[in-house]
Formats: C-alpha cells, sequence, structure tokens
C-alpha cells in the first residue's frame, strides 16, 4: 500500500472519530447548558410575572391606605359624611381605580357599605353569596385591626380564592388623614384576578401565563418552581401561590424554547463547522505530508530505480532537505560515490587482467588469444573494405638444439631477442606480432599485400640474422635464424582467417621443406606460390 494511501487510512477515521467526539460532547454537555440557561431565563420572567402580580396588590393597597387614612372616610365611617357615598363610592371610582369591591366595617365589624362592580355591565351588581363570603373569609383577619393602638401601617393584603374565583385583596384601618387612630373601622378592596387583570400583566410582562383556583384537598404543598418540557418549542414553568400556608392559586407561565433551539442551531454550527475545519486540516495534512515526505521518497526511489537500471554509478539524488529524508538522501549519495570508486578500481583490475591476459608473458608481446580476437576483427574489416590481408608464419630453425645446447634459460633470452626483432620490422598500427606457441610466431598485416608481407619478412629473416646469436648446432647458419611463410588474399565470403592461417603455415612448412632461414609465399586467392630467398 503507498504511503499517501496509508496516511489517508489513517486520518480518515481518525477525522470521523474526532467529529463523532465533539457532537457527542456538544450534545451531551454544551446543549444541558443551553437548557439550564433557558430554563434560569424561563424562571427569571416567571419572577417579573410574580413581580408585576405584586405591584398590582401593591398598588391596590397604596390606593386602599390612602382612602383609609382620609379624614373624608374616617367622618364617613362614623356616620358623619353622608355626602361620601355620592363623592367618591360611584362607578367611576370603581372603573378608574381599578378594583372590583370596596367594603367598608365599623369598629364592630359591621359592614357599613359595599359595593361591587361589574366590569361587563359597568354597574353595580347585587352578590349576597359572595359578599357573605367576603365577611366571612376575612373577618377573622379584622381582629389585629381593632386595637385601640392601631399600627397606621396595619394592613392584610394577598390572594384569596372566595366562591372558585381568585381575588387580589387589601384591608386598611381607617384612620384620619394624619394616620392617627383610635381606627373607627375597616376598608377592605379587592380585584378579581380574571382574563382582564391576566392580560393586563401579560401586556405589560410579555409572558404567557395563566392562574388555576386550587382546590384545597389536592394539594402538593410546595413553593418551588415547576419546571415541564411540553415540546420542542414550548417550556412550562409553573409554581403554587400560598396565602396563609395553604396554596391557593397555581401559576402557569409558558416559554418559547427560542435559547435550546438556538442552542442546537449553534452546537450544528460548530460541529458542521469543526467538521469543515477537520476535512480542510486533513487536505492540509495530506499536502504537507505529500510535498515533505512523499514527494522526495518518490523522487528517491526513481533515482534509486535508474541507478539500479542504468548501473550507472556516477549518478546521484537530487533531493535536498534538511530533514532525515535530506539525510537519507546525503548518504545514498555517499553509498553511491564508495560504489563509483569501486567500480573505477574494479575497471582498472579488469583492464589489466585483460591486458595480462592478451600477452605473453614471457615476450611481452601479443599472446596467441590476442592474436585470435584481433585477427577475427581485422579479417571482417579487410572484408568490408575489399582490401588485401597477408599472414607471415615464423618458426625459429633447430630450437630444440639451440635449447640442448645452451639450456631453455638461454632459449628463452632469445625468443625475448626474436620477438623484439619481428615487433621492430612491424611500423603500421594495426599490424600485430603474437607468440603462436613455443618458438612459433605470428605477423598480422591488414591491408597488406604479397609483395608488402614478403619484404616485411625479408627484414624480419635479416633482423633475426642479424642479432647474430650464436647457434653452433644449427645446420644452416652459425647464427639463430627463422624461417617464414606467407598466406595472402582479399577476403571474401568463401574463405576464412582459418584458412589463411593454414596457407602461411603450409608456406612456413614448405621453407623448412626448403632448408630453412628462408620465406616461402602461398597467394591464396590464387593458390600460387612464390619463393623468395633471402
Ligand atoms: P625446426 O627447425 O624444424 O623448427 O626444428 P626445431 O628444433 O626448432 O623444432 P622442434 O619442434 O623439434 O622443437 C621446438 C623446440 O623449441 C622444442 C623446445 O625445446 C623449444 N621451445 C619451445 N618453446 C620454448 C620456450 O618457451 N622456451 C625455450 N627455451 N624453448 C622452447
Ligand atoms: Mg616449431
Ligand atoms: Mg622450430
Amino acid at each position: 500500500m503507498s504511503l499517501s494511501k496509508k496516511i489517508t487510512y489513517t486520518l480518515l477515521p481518525l477525522l470521523i472519530a474526532i467529529i463523532a467526539i465533539s457532537f457527542y460532547g456538544q450534545w451531551r454537555y454544551v446543549l444541558p447548558t443551553f437548557h439550564q440557561l433557558e430554563q434560569n431565563d424561563a424562571i427569571t420572567n416567571f419572577e417579573r410575572v410574580a413581580a408585576s402580580l405584586n405591584s398590582d396588590i401593591e398598588s391596590l393597597d397604596l390606593l386602599n391606605k390612602d382612602w383609609g387614612a382620609w379624614d373624608e372616610t374616617y367622618s364617613f365611617i362614623q356616620g358623619k359624611n353622608p355626602k361620601y357615598i355620592t363623592s367618591n363610592l360611584g362607578i367611576e371610582s370603581f372603573r378608574n381605580g381599578q378594583f372590583d369591591f370596596l367594603f367598608f366595617f365599623d369598629e364592630s365589624h359591621y359592614l357599613i357599605w359595599h359595593g361591587i362592580y361589574d366590569n361587563d355591565s359597568n354597574s353595580f351588581i347585587s352578590d349576597d353569596n359572595f359578599t357573605q363570603s367576603v365577611v366571612d373569609r376575612l373577618q377573622i383577619k379584622f381582629t389585629n385591626f381593632t386595637s385601640p393602638s392601631i399600627n397606621p401601617q396595619a394592613n392584610y393584603k394577598g390572594f384569596l380564592i372566595l366562591n372558585q374565583r381568585p381575588i387580589a385583596y387589601s384591608i386598611r384601618p381607617i384612620l384620619t388623614s394624619n394616620e392617627k387612630g383610635p381606627s373607627k373601622g375597616l376598608i377592605v378592596r379587592g380585584r378579581y384576578v380574571d382574563t382582564e387583570f391576566v392580560s393586563d400583566i401579560i401586556e405589560e410582562t410579555r409572558v404567557r401565563f395563566q392562574i388555576i383556583p386550587v382546590d384545597n384537598k389536592a394539594i402538593p404543598v410546595n413553593d418551588q418552581f415547576m419546571i415541564n418540557e411540553l415540546n420542542n418549542g414550548t417550556l412550562e414553568v409553573s409554581r403554587y401561590l400560598f396565602s396563609d400556608g395553604t396554596p391557593i392559586m397555581l401559576m402557569k407561565s409558558y416559554f418559547q424554547r427560542d435559547i435550546s433551539q438556538q442552542g442546537k442551531v449553534a452546537i450544528q454550527s460548530a460541529i458542521i463547522i469543526s467538521a469543515l475545519l477537520g476535512i480542510l486540516l486533513l487536505i492540509a495534512v495530506w499536502f504537507i505530508l505529500k510535498k515533505i515526505v512523499i514527494a522526495p521518497i518518490t523522487q528517491l526511489t526513481a533515482s534509486a530505480t535508474s541507478i539500479t537500471y542504468t548501473q550507472n554509478y556516477q549518478q546521484r539524488t537530487h533531493v535536498k532537505s534538511n530533514d532525515e529524508i535530506g539525510k537519507l538522501s546525503e548518504q545514498l549519495n555517499e553509498m553511491l560515490h564508495v560504489i563509483e570508486n569501486r567500480e573505477l578500481q574494479l575497471e582498472e583490475i579488469l583492464s589489466k587482467v585483460k591486458r595480462l591476459s592478451m600477452t605473453d608473458s614471457l615476450t611481452n608481446i601479443a599472446n596467441r588469444l590476442k592474436f585470435d580476437s584481433v585477427s577475427d576483427i581485422e579479417w571482417r574489416r579487410m572484408k568490408r573494405e575489399r582490401k588485401p590481408m597477408s599472414i607471415i608464419m615464423c618458426d625459429v630453425d633447430f630450437f630444440k638444439q639451440y635449447n640442448d645446447h645452451y639450456g631453455h634459460i638461454k632459449g628463452d633470452e632469445s625468443l625475448i631477442l626474436v620477438a623484439k626483432a619481428l615487433n621492430e620490422t612491424l611500423s603500421r598500427p594495426a599490424d600485430l606480432v603474437a607468440r603462436f606457441g613455443g618458438e612459433e610466431f605470428v605477423l598480422l598485416l591488414p591491408n597488406t599485400d604479397i609483395e608488402g608481407a614478403t619484404h616485411i619478412a625479408e627484414t624480419a629473416l635479416n633482423k633475426i640474422l642479424s642479432l647474430k646469436i650464436k647457434h653452433p648446432n644449427s645446420e644452416v647458419c652459425p647464427y639463430l635464424t627463422a624461417s617464414f611463410g606467407i598466406a595472402s588474399m582479399v577476403p571474401s565470403i568463401e574463405s576464412s582467417i582459418l584458412q589463411l592461417i593454414s596457407d602461411a603455415d603450409k608456406a612456413l612448412y614448405q621453407a623448412k621443406q626448403k632448408g630453412r632461414n628462408t620465406i616461402e609465399v602461398i597467394a591464396s586467392s590464387s593458390s600460387e606460390s612464390i619463393k623468395s630467398n633471402a
């Protein structure tokens, strides 16, 4: 598997895992904080409604206090102010003052005057049942207002359920305008907690809520907030309202779950953004790895492959960086340098070995191997160029006797001198003298005809003679001599170098037959023998 595939297969699951963990983390830990925020916000708004309810009661109570601590009321309750009713207790006072009922009790708690206002008909109504309920339910609280040293601030206010109707009420002592006693009675003022009341508060607080009267018998006695997730869009917050330790109303508010919705959107956006960032990171990492790791390694591999394939150890890798890959490249080049040097040494050794393998160790001229190789090449060259090729075979005369007489060491020395003399007869670069075997030599003469070869043979014969190597046991001469056989031909398809050699050998044989120290020629193309005397 390639490096880039490996990296992709490692990073991709990692990215998916990171996204999954981030999703789980956001859902498990971040979303609940949004829920908590939402609930806190709902409770705050719920408390605003409660505060608004209280402020309604406060203003009801304030109004009641104003009326209670007023000389006009003080004299009215004592029966001294008959005009009070017409001037103050008209329909207008109820409507403008936003209260629904008003009760006046004297100091003996007898009901002196009361009015119950009906909003729908905008008139007073008579409701004996309700009047009785007010008297029954509130009279118990009146005792506190009968003391001669009444506290001018004494008051009762709150909520009550009367005849299944929730009401807000205030009780105040009737005092003089400068809030002095003795209190001459009580003033009770109230308002129905009805749809109008509720819609006033909704308008003010912008919070949807409702008030449900509570049946006293079925009570979960608890003044804690109750939070209920009605559905994905609505949160319900409710709380019991108590009067004298008894729950009387359940107040319920409803809130749009905007915060958790926004939280979900925020979390989704965060996940999408992190996924996109992750993908971006993956692509970036992939590109960086590609640039700093994969590309140089690919380049190194290509260089190594090319070097292995071409076996050209002079090549070098061209990856240059200051990291591990750069060091690897440097090391590879060091290695190539060592191999290159070894190659050069090997080449030198090989050429030396080759040279040695082609040289006769005694005479230091070319050996038979060299002759075979060169003669073959030259033969083909002459064939192409349609030029004559001559071969001279040379054999030292009566050499066995020479050895016998002087010993092999002396014989070797003479052979060295003969080889040198033969070599000196050649002048052209293509000419070659080789030791053919024992005391036999061969001269290869490309682009040389019989005449030229004969001339060289004669020169050679004379050169050997002129060495004046004493040979008392020779039958032809007192000095060392040699016989020569020449063959010459223009190479053709039918002929071969072997044939030319064989012809030269035959000529040499003839020269020996003729008495030695002489030259015999066979012109192979015409099979004609030419004799030349030294
Ligand atoms: P011919 O004139 O017929 O050639 O007589 P020849 O004695 O030269 O020929 P023969 O073939 O009978 O003997 C060749 C001799 O050459 C035998 C051997 O002692 C000698 N010889 C061959 N190679 C070497 C060599 O490398 N060193 C020495 N010292 N003698 C050699
Ligand atoms: Mg011989
Ligand atoms: Mg011989």
